[in-house]
This record gives C-alpha cells, structure tokens and sequence, in this order.
C-alpha cells in the first residue's frame, strides 16, 4: 500500500504538471486516480476501491476489463494493429453486421468514426448533402460533442461541399419539471412541445432544414426522457416538410435505457442514427453513424466528402465485435432493464420521498438522474456548493457518482448487479442525509 499511495502521488503530480483537462479551469482541477478496474468496480493505485455509478463517462456499459473484449483486442493487435480505412478488413465488417442485428431493416450501412462527436459531424454531412438544405434544429438542452471547426478549416477541395453560411436553430423539448410550456401532464408537455418545434420549423423556412437533431434521451442535460408520443410526433414533422430525422444515440444506445437502442422504446425509426460509447465501452475509441438505405443511396455515384483516418480502426472493430457478442450472450441490455425497473426506479423513488433535497427523479434502465433543489416547492436548483459536498461524501463512501449541475446521474454499467445497484442506492442516501444535515 505504501508503494500504491507513492504511484497514485506521481499519478496526480504528473497530472497536475502536464495534462490539461476537458472542461475544466486548470487551476481547480482536482483528479481523481484510476489505476485498475473489473466490472463495476474501479481502484486507485493503494488500493481504495470504488463502485462505478459514473461508467467512468456514461461508456463502460460492459464494465471494466471485460476478459472477452480484451482479449479480442489482443488478438487482434497481434494480427493486424491497424489498417487504410479504404480497405476491406473482415472485423471492420462484421462489427457493421452485428450492429446492424440490433436495428430496424430500414438502416442498412455504418460510417464508422472516433467517437461520437464526428458521428455527429457525419451524421450532419449526410442530411444536409442528401436534402440539399442547410439548417439544423437541436434542441437547447442537448450535447452533441465538441468539434466544428476543421473541416471548414480545412483548405483544399473538401472544404467546399460543407461550407455553409448559417446553420443551426435550437427548440426547447418537453421537460415537465421545468415546463417551458406551463403544461401540467406530460400529454400537454408533449402536444405544446411538438407545436412549437413545428412552429420553429416553419419560421425557419422548411424547406431550409435539412435535419432534426435530437438525443433520444438527452442525456447530459438531465436524462429527460420524452414523455410518449413526442418522438413519434417529431417524426411526423421530419415526415411533413421532408426533414431527416437525426438520432444521437452516443450516450442513449447499446443498453444504457434497458433495450439496445433508446428509440426501440419510442415506436420510432430515424433515418441516420449516431452512437459511440457503449458500441464497444470506449475499450478502443470509436464512433459511427447508421444510414437509411434511402440516405445511403445518395451517395452510390456521388462522392461522399467525408473521412477519417481511422475509420472503422481494426482494434476498436474488434472491441465492438466482441462486446455486442458478449452482450447477446450475457444478457446485458436485459440486466440494465431490470435493475432500473426491479432496484433503481423503485429505489429511486423511494429516496425522493424522504430526501427534501432530492426535486424529482427519472430515467430508465440504468440511466437516471437525481435533480437536487434547495426547495421542493420552489424547485430552486441546488447550487455547486451542495452538489460538490454530496460528490465528496459518497466518494468517501466508495461510491464513484456521476454528477452535472444540480444533479446526480445514477448511470452504472449495464453489467451491475442488484446487490451492487442496492449499495449504491444506500450509499447516495447516507451522503443525502449528511450532506442535508451539514446545511
Ligand atoms: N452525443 C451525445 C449524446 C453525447 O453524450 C456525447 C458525449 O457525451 C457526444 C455526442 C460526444 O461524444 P464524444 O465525447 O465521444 O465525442
């Protein structure tokens, strides 16, 4: 242990001296070691063990060091590390065959990518080259990822087809507990937050649009679900003024909702859907984007002017391979379904009823959030201050949380068992209520 404490020393030493970290103000980053893992559990390098309700960023849906995915990635290092992405590689295909078991008939090919963030780019590339508009509609709490500029920095030709003036308009999406509809039921939250997405549609002219962007479930803005009908309705819009229908599935898919895809839940079929993450658990990065036939077909004579070094890499098409096979084998999606229906939702629900800092909870599967407010009937968020002292008591606890704004995401592996999801559920409650008593 005293070697382990000396490594995780160094760990933070070298960290703090050289590494420069997402999203953060550099000076009032405070790391956190991660020296090893298996399944839902993480540890530093002393030994000080953690149960994983983060999934590091929403990715390990498959836990940690899977001996399955791990040894298909030696494997296939020791066969061949790396490969042209104009090549056909027999992993490359297959890891395209088995993601497209889990899917309407109607998707039909994969653009693979790094990670979810060029999915998007990709996915965004496709619709507007296939409909010939420009515009984009997300919504406002959403994320997508963070690239935007290359491309269009990009000086030879293949800057010019994804060169565009304007660009992208933002809608609000249903969102019960902080209404921007003054609805009451999510039937009126679903109806006023269709409208106004049509609404915004034609103001923009629709025939401008070329996509509707949306995360199934968005999924860092608070995991809000839609209340039923609503994705069903965009569809109809997306239908109506020859929209394509754009699902960002990055965080949402492979699981993490309790069905392999989150629309599989919301009777709809989207014409480009973008994933990452869980596709392989980040195990080797990777990203892609599911095509319709119809959208595919565009690109059958003309040129698609997008491409990535490493697309469809042949260690991360190994990693995904192995990962959707163990996942059929093991039942995974069918584990996170039940613990979000049989621990965590009832679990959940029960804490809120005796938590005062606790506003609301939702999800499914084993994607929640906890939103925590300072008053129940105000539903004032709770500020950092709060936020940042329930992180450090559950963290004293060996509960790695998940947590954004003035919330908790309860977002284990997909792999997590009962009993664990249990001792999570009851370590975030002791942190609540030290946490409330301390106020
Ligand atoms: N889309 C969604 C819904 C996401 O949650 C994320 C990342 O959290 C991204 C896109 C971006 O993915 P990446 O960070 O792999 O580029």
């Amino acid at each position: 242990a005293a070697d382990g404490l000396t490594l995780d020393a160094e760990a933070i030493a070298l960290d703090r001296a050289h590494v420069f970290h997402s999203w953060s103000a550099q000076a009032h980053v405070a790391p956190f070691v991660v020296a090893g893992g298996s399944g839902s559990t993480v540890w530093d390098h002393a030994g000080h063990r953690y149960l994983d309700f983060s999934s590091q960023l929403v990715n390990t849906n498959i836990g940690h060091q899977h001996p399955r995915v791990v040894d298909a990635i030696r494997e296939q290092a020791s066969v061949l590390a790396t490969v042209a992405p104009a090549t056909a590689n027999l992993t490359r295909g297959r890891a395209a065959e088995a993601i497209l078991a889990h899917v309407p008939d109607a998707l039909t090919k994969v653009f693979f990518t790094n990670a979810g963030a060029d999915a998007v780019e990709n996915a965004i590339r496709l619709a507007r080259l296939h409909t010939g508009r420009d515009k984009v509609v997300s919504h406002y709490r959403s994320y997508h990822g963070n690239t935007g500029a290359a491309v269009v920095a990009t000086g030879d030709w293949r800057r010019v087809p994804n060169e565009y003036a304007r660009g992208h308009v933002h809608a609000f999406g249903p969102y019960l507990y902080r209404t921007e509809f003054w609805a009451t039921t999510p039937q009126e939250e679903c109806a006023r937050a269709l409208h106004h997405l049509e609404r915004v549609v034609q103001s923009e002219g629709a025939d401008s649009v070329a996509a509707i962007l949306l995360e199934t479930v968005p999924g860092t803005a608070g995991v809000l679900v839609p209340p039923d009908g609503y994705l069903a309705g965009v569809r109809e819009i997306a239908d109506r003024y020859g929209i394509v229908l754009v699902l960002d599935e990055v965080m949402a898919g492979f699981g993490r909702t309790g069905s392999w895809f989150a629309f599989d839940q919301h009777d709809v079929v989207p014409d480009l859907v973008t994933f990452a993450k869980g596709v392989n658990s980040g195990y080797v990065p990777a990203g892609g984007v599911l095509i319709s036939s119809r959208i595919a077909a565009t690109f059958d004579e003309r040129v698609f002017p997008g491409g990535l070094t490493y697309s469809g890499h042949p260690l991360a098409m190994a990693a995904i391979v192995a990962t959707i096979g163990a996942m059929e084998d093991e039942g995974v999606v069918e584990n996170a379904a039940a613990i979000g229906r049989d621990v965590l939702g009832p679990g959940l629900a029960e804490l809120a009823s005796r938590q005062p800092l606790v506003g609301e909870v939702r999800g499914t599967g084993v994607f929640w959030a906890v939103e925590l407010v300072t008053d129940r009937d105000t539903r004032t968020p709770a500020p950092a201050s709060v936020v940042g002292a329930l992180k450090a008591a559950c963290l004293a606890r060996g509960l790695l949380p998940f947590v954004a704004e003035n919330r908790v995401h309860v977002v284990p592996p997909c792999v997590v068992t009962p009993d664990e999801a249990r001792r999570g559920l009851a370590v975030l409650d002791e942190a609540l209520t030290e946490v409330t008593a301390t106020r």
